[in-house]
Parts: structure tokens; sequence; C-alpha cells
């Protein structure tokens, strides 16, 4: 069936990520697997592509793009997502979390001095971003964050750790959600864009992952780091709603790129098992391999229409944190079922580093955790059935 959520612009602007995607990242993985990083050229080229400011309005030095499906006004960029992915998950994730997920907080809850001060650097690839909410007593439990903001004079002042921050060793700009109101449990949080240069935080290394290895992951030390009063996103205390209100373009996004990641690592098995032999004929002719793929397209064609459905609900304004959720569990569960199913097809070859679904099931594990768990999706979702009379718990990565 054919998908009918793109329409040609769009299908141009992904042979425009393709191009950059073959030219540029292809020749790095490797390299950018070993040092756990990517590097500040890449995301230069990645800028100069205009990956990173389609959605940027033009004065502001961006490509004034209003489409959802290729960006949107809010930043959410479903062609990108589907591309980047289907090389390599960690590069939609890190390239994500500036393009889908910091873009918002930046374009949506800014006032014009901050709008110009960083949107600029940001379209151009010359900022790379993080989103810091998450801490090592506090992950799903967003209202259990312990870092605080206190005021002090002109700006706040800073304390506390987060750790699994994307994109966080090099970081110039970080989006971080702290405590700064006591005593009002859902109005406690306020958000801040800490500039590393102004104000600079203590680093890790990045994490040691299962996969994704070419993004940073890293834990970060904020000890009485000073932000000026005018790096406040929005109104203090309004943080945790804020966040909230982003996280159904979050998940979308994740689900997204989470068939894009499947269905390239399909397409590859089915070429594997036609080239690969065994008892004499090719392993893709054996009942059980047609029946195990036959699988995997099915799984990948219906939660694809899913996620197109909430991505044409997002671009109307309709999309639900329900039906987001859906898509995220929905998606993440068959991208891992698929893939696994997929290093199977490839027998003792799949589980070898060199071989690319090795990568693949090892980048996707985490998909079922991070952006909100598949628990906490479930929750979500189990509880707009009116099962439960007992009490919502409040700070849950939720958006109901
Ligand atoms: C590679 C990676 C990148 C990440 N990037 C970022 C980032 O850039 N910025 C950021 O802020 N965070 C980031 N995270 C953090 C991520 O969002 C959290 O790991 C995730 O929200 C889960 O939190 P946790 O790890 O503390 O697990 P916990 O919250 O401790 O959960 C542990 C288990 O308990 C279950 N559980 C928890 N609460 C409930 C509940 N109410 N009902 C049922 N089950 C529940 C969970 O589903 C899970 O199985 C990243 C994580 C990883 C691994």
């Amino acid at each position: 069936m054919k998908r009918t959520v793109f329409e040609p612009e769009h299908e141009s602007y992904r042979q425009v990520v393709r191009e950059f995607v073959n030219r540029h990242l292809v020749a790095q993985i490797d390299r950018h697997r070993r040092e756990h990083s990517i590097d500040r050229q890449t995301w230069r080229t990645s800028g100069e592509f205009g990956l990173l400011g389609f959605f940027v309005p033009e004065q502001y030095g961006g490509g004034g793009a209003a489409d959802f499906r290729f960006d949107a006004v809010q930043g959410f960029n479903a062609v990108q997502g589907e591309e980047l992915s289907r090389l390599s998950y960690g590069y939609a994730s890190a390239f994500g979390i500036n393009t889908d997920i910091v873009a918002p907080y930046l374009l949506e809850l800014t006032t014009e001095e901050q709008k110009q001060r960083w949107l600029p650097a940001f379209a151009a690839g010359e900022t790379i971003a993080s989103i810091a909410i998450t801490e090592p007593n506090a992950g799903s439990d967003v209202l259990g964050i312990r870092t605080t903001a206190t005021r002090d004079g002109s700006g706040w002042i800073l304390n506390g750790a987060k750790t699994f921050i994307t994109n966080g060793s090099s970081a110039d700009l970080i989006v971080v959600a702290a405590k700064s109101e006591k005593d009002k449990p859902s109005r406690s949080i306020s958000l801040f864009v800490v500039e590393t240069v102004a104000s600079p935080v203590d680093r890790g290394p990045s994490l040691e992952k299962v996969g994704q290895t070419e993004v940073e992951t890293s834990e970060l030390f904020f000890d009485n780091v000073y932000v000026d009063a005018a790096n406040l996103l929005g109104e203090p205390g309004a943080g945790f709603g804020y966040m909230v209100e982003r996280l159904a373009q979050e998940r979308l996004s994740c689900a997204i790129a989470s068939l894009g990641h499947a269905r390239a690592a399909m397409e590859e098995t089915i070429e594997y098992v036609r080239q690969r032999s065994a008892f004499g004929q090719p392993i893709g002719s054996f009942q059980a391999s047609r029946f195990r793929l036959a699988d995997c397209h099915t799984m990948l064609d219906v939660a694809t229409a899913w996620v197109d459905r909430c991505i044409e609900a997002h671009i109307e304004g309709q999309l639900t944190p329900v039906d987001a959720a859906k898509a995220k569990l929905a998606a993440t569960e068959v991208q891992n079922k698929v893939i696994d199913d997929c290093l199977q097809l490839h027998g003792g070859y799949g589980y070898m580093q060199e071989y690319r679904i090795a990568q693949a099931w090892q980048d996707a594990r985490v998909t079922r955790i991070f952006g909100g768990t598949s628990e906490v999706m479930r929750e979500i979702i189990g509880r707009s059935l009116s099962l439960s009379t007992q009490p919502s718990q409040k700070g849950v990565r939720d958006a109901s």
C-alpha cells in the first residue's frame, strides 16, 4: 500500500538527507563509533545541508519551512528521522535531540532577544544541543528530580547532577530542568538554557553503552553554576507543563525513527537470505524464513499506518498524548521484534559486530527505555481506559 503522508517536496527533501548520509556519514560511522562522538565538522556540514535549520524562521538564519513532515514550526522532522535511522539509529538520536526535541523549546518558549541569540548558530550547526532532565535518582519520575535553581541577584545558581544526557559532552547549549519553587509539587520545575561557554558545567566522559556508540551520552554536574536570568525559558515554575506539552512530538519522532531503522534492517535481511544457502538452497526459500519475514513485513506495515496517521494528526494539531504513546509503544516493540528476527536469519554472522544487523540489534534496545519506557507508555494508555480508581502518579514522564 502506498504511503500517502508525504508529498513530492518531502520526497525531494529525502534526497537531500540521503545525500548528506551517503557523502558524510557512511564514511565516518566507524570513526564516530570508535570515538563515541560525532565531530563538530559533521555537525557543521549537516547545518550546511540545511538539516538543522530549515524550520528556523529565515530572519534567524534558517530555511523558514513550515511543514511538519520535513520539519515543522515545532521542529518535528519525519523525513530526517527515517533517513538517518536507516544508516544508524544513533545518528537519528543525536540529530533528533537538536531538531525534534530542543528546537521546539527554542522556537516556542523564547523571547525575541533569546531567538536572536540562539537560533542562528543552532541553524548553522555551530551549536550542539542537549536536554537534561534525567538524574541518577529520577528518570520516569520527572517530579523526583533534585537539581535546584536558587535565585541569586540577576540570575540563578544551579546545583545537582544529570545523567544519560545525549550529546552531553559536547553540548554548547543545554536545556536544564531544575527545581526552583519549593512546596509546589507540579509547579516546582523551571527550565534554563545553560550556555556552556558562559556557564561551564562539569561533564563526565561519554558513558559506555550497549549500542548507539557514536552518540555521546554523558553525566553532567552542576556545582554552583551561575545562569543569567535572561536564560530562563518561559515562566518560572512552568517547566513541567512545558515538558509534558512536548512529549507527544518526542514520542512520535522516536516511533518514526524506530520504524525506519527496522525497515532498513528487514530489507538488508531479505537480500541476505537470497544470497546465503544451506542444504543446497537459499535460506530465504525455507518456509520458516518466508513466514518469519512475512510477519516482519506485516508488523512494520501495520505500525507504519498508525504512525503515519499520527503524523497527520500532529500536522492538524490533533495528536493526543495517548495516541502518541501508542505510536511509541507499537513502533519500538515492533522494531525490536523485527530486528531480533532479522538477526536470527543471519545465523552466527548476525552476532558478529562487523555485520550491520548486529549493530542494529544493539542500537534498537534502548528505544523501549528512553523518551519514556514501554511500561510508562502502557501506563498512559491504560489510564485512558478508566479502569483504575488509584490516584494517578503525577510526575511520570506523562503527557496525559
Ligand atoms: C541512551 C540513552 C539516552 C538518553 N538521553 C536522555 C537525554 O538526552 N536527556 C534526558 O533527560 N534523559 C535521557 N535519557 C534518560 C531516559 O529518558 C530514562 O532512562 C528513562 O526515562 C527511564 O528512566 P530511568 O532510566 O531512571 O528508569 P526508571 O525510571 O528507574 O525505571 C526502571 C524500570 O521501572 C519501570 N517503571 C518506572 N516507573 C513506572 C511506573 N509508573 N509504572 C510501571 N513501571 C514503571 C520502568 O518502565 C523501568 O522498567 C536517556 C537514556 C538512555 C539510556
